[in-house]
């Protein structure tokens, strides 16, 4: 097997972070006892692989018995951002808020960064938000200059830009597009300002050939400065993050060793997707060991064009629960939508995921009755996704109800029925 799992890379950071997590962790003390793992034996990964999987609902369930440091050695408390189910509280000492600090001052020199640069964080640092404080961290640990304007306010932020002269911004990709709106309503000359490139977070920016996806195109057609695309969780306290090649965002590898492993868990070859599954090193407070993210990543090998030979994974292209198998093929409703969102006489759609007769998979893409493109559209998906899926007509009124409804506050695109 192609082992791109290659723990002698960092094999003594990876069995040092066992040790002590044997040693310390009450939740994988029972777990390596049930299973008779044995952490003075992993040598390999073929031995790794051994450990069962943790889940996000072992996290959920089990999640005093997670933390491996006294009481008062913690100092900061979070929560993930539980965007499926409730939000889990997670913890930090100081060795671990150290460790995100380089996680950051990493991440941050990958997109060039410097000493002398200045970056605007648009996103918040409080509520119990990790993210927004490990940007700070790693700013101050590179040295660089740091302006907090933190979430929304797009007139403060032009105001800090005008003020302070920041050349970097890390914001969340349609908080962007907010900024490019007010600017052009209230006469800011946003083309000629010193931004040169944001930091992006919390949405794709690009298809899997690395082009960008509809919203990262709207934003550079509007405002030509560098995106970087970046991936990350509470969980993982770890960036994946894009060199200045724009070709998938490396992995941190002495901070995190990375597996993306299929339905059988075992590892994807470069090209494919498959569930994304960490085990951050370095951390103390709770730390993990061969953690389910839920997320499905494009793995790719290593030898990035920038010289680096980490391995690299896309932003995640779905959810795990959310997998579609349709004919022989397996897809994502972000595939579909990123694809339908690029059509753009078509305003409004909803995906509509099903079981048929036999219990498998079926898809239905509802459209608007008046819609006159048919021919095209299924043109465009199927050259996208290599099937077809049965598009149907939808009045508009019944359309807005399905993608608006009453209950829900996020705008729902994709019903599943399954
Ligand atoms: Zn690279």
């Amino acid at each position: 097997m192609t082992n791109f799992y290659d723990i002698n890379k960092n094999k003594e950071l990876l069995v040092q972070q066992l040790e002590y997590t044997a040693k310390n962790s009450p939740f994988y003390k029972a777990q390596f006892k049930k299973n008779n793992i044995d952490i003075g034996q992993v040598n390999s990964y073929r031995e790794f692989r051994k450990i069962p999987i943790t889940t996000k609902e072992d996290l959920q369930n089990y999640n005093e018995e997670f933390i491996a440091v006294k009481k008062d050695e913690i100092i900061d408390y979070v929560t993930t951002s539980g965007t499926l189910g409730n939000p889990v509280s997670f913890a930090l000492n100081d060795a671990d808020l150290e460790r995100l600090a380089e996680n950051e001052r990493l991440s941050f020199e990958m997109v060039g960064v410097t000493k002398s640069s200045v970056m605007q964080l648009t996103t918040t640092l409080d509520r119990r938000f990790m993210a927004g404080m490990a940007y700070f961290l790693g700013l101050r640990k590179l040295g660089a200059g740091i302006v907090r304007t933190g979430s929304g306010l797009p007139g403060l932020q032009w105001e800090s830009i005008e003020r302070f002269k920041p050349d970097f911004l890390i914001a969340v990709p349609s908080f962007l597009l907010k900024m490019i709106d007010f600017a052009i309503e209230n006469g800011i000359d946003y083309r000629n300002s010193s931004i040169k490139a944001a930091v992006c977070i919390g949405e794709p920016l690009r298809n899997p050939d690395f082009s960008l996806n509809s919203l990262g195109r709207k934003i550079k057609d509007l405002w030509d400065i560098e995106l970087f695309s970046t991936y990350a969780s509470t969980e993982m306290a770890t960036a994946f993050t894009e060199c200045n090649q724009h070709k998938a965002n490396h992995s941190l590898s002495s901070l995190i060793f990375t597996e993306v492993l299929d339905e059988n868990q075992n590892p994807v070859k470069p090209g494919e997707i498959g569930e994304l599954v960490v085990t951050p090193l370095q951390t103390q407070t709770m730390p993990l060991v061969r953690f389910a993210t839920g997320d499905m990543v494009k793995f790719y090998g290593g030898n990035c064009d920038c010289g680096r030979k980490s391995m690299r994974i896309s932003t995640p292209v779905g959810r795990k629960k959310q997998m579609i198998k349709l004919k022989g093929t397996t897809l994502y409703p972000q595939q579909i939508i990123n694809l339908l969102t690029a059509f753009e006489t078509l305003k409004i759609f909803v995906i509509v995921a099903s079981l048929n007769e036999n219990q498998t998979d079926e898809l239905l893409i509802r459209i608007p009755n008046d819609f006159v493109e048919i021919d095209r559209l299924q043109e465009h998906l199927q050259s996208g996704l290599k099937i077809k899926i049965p598009l149907e007509r939808t009045s508009v009124e019944k359309l807005e109800k399905l993608k608006f409804p009453k209950e829900s506050r996020k705008p729902k695109i994709f019903h599943d029925y399954r």
